[in-house]
């Protein structure tokens, strides 16, 4: 059965998407099976999987969502691609936030919707990878709900503090309220340049006040200007720059 993990922070381009790209790829690259979710309207992973335009994809995770809303009855498999990298995934568009605001008129069972889908189609991976939106709505709410685990990027750049704690308020709760077995991965640092003040402080910060609580990856990831033209390409960090430092961290 495979590990969900979220990868969730409600700031904005902190690396989720990179992260859920290039870990996917990597762990596929180790011989697992990997299935990617975009769970974000924005469709920025869809884009990443070489689909330019992803409001004309047909079929979507909303599509899924929607199906389950009404209680229809549909083939799990249908709607997910297959990245020529070796992941398959399950794309978005803005077709998801009319999904997110409709949910919210369900009564019963709203924040599970997401996990019953991933329920039907986990026996087939080793890893579903959630690419969450930033921002704490519903739709990240049944990512939480769905996850066996929580993966945080956060930008060495920012100081996330007051973001950081919402987020991991939001986190125990939906372990204390619907999702038990909900952990939290750890912290990963991205966009990290060492050289600059900033970037320590907020390192030392961050280890200071989160690392009694939760693991911070000794794994820091650089910024690095091929990991930001990597999107634009269609293709991983793997396939983009082999040897590359980004890569290897
Ligand atoms: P959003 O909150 O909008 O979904 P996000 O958290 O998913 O954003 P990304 O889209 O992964 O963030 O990254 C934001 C931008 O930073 C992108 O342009 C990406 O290419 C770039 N980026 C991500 N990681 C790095 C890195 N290590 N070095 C340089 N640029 C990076
Ligand atoms: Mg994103």
């Amino acid at each position: 059965m495979g590990k969900v993990i979220a990868i969730a922070n409600q700031k904005g381009g902190v690396g989720k998407t990179t992260t859920t790209m290039n870990l996917g790829v990597g762990l596929s690259k180790k011989g697992k099976k990997v299935l990617l979710i975009d769970a974000d309207s924005q469709g920025n992973l869809t884009i990443c999987m070489g689909y330019e335009n992803p409001d004309q994809i047909n079929y979507t995770l909303s599509n899924i969502l929607g199906n389950l809303m009404l209680e229809r009855e549909f083939d799990p498999k249908e709607g997910i691609l297959h990245f020529e990298e070796g992941v398959d995934f399950v794309p978005s568009n803005i077709d998801l936030s009319g999904t997110e605001s409709t949910m919210f008129e369900i009564k019963l069972g709203r924040e599970s919707l997401l996990n019953e889908y991933i329920d039907m189609i986990k026996e087939n991976y080793d890893y579903i990878l959630i690419d969450c939106s930033p921002s704490i709505g519903m739709v990240t709410i049944n990512s939480l709900v769905a996850a066996d685990s929580v993966l945080i990027p956060v930008d060495a750049e920012y100081l996330p503090y007051k973001g950081l704690d919402e987020l991991t308020r939001t986190i125990y709760t939906t372990k204390k309220k619907g999702n038990k077995k909900l952990k939290i991965e750890g912290i990963l640092l991205t966009r990290v340049d060492e050289r600059t003040n900033l970037c320590r402080g907020i390192i030392d910060l961050i280890e200071t006040n989160y690392g009694n609580t939760m693991r911070i990856f000794q794994s820091r990831i650089p910024k690095y200007v091929r990991v930001a033209e990597t999107s634009a390409f269609g293709m991983s960090i793997f396939q983009y720059d082999p040897e590359g430092k980004a890569t290897i961290a």
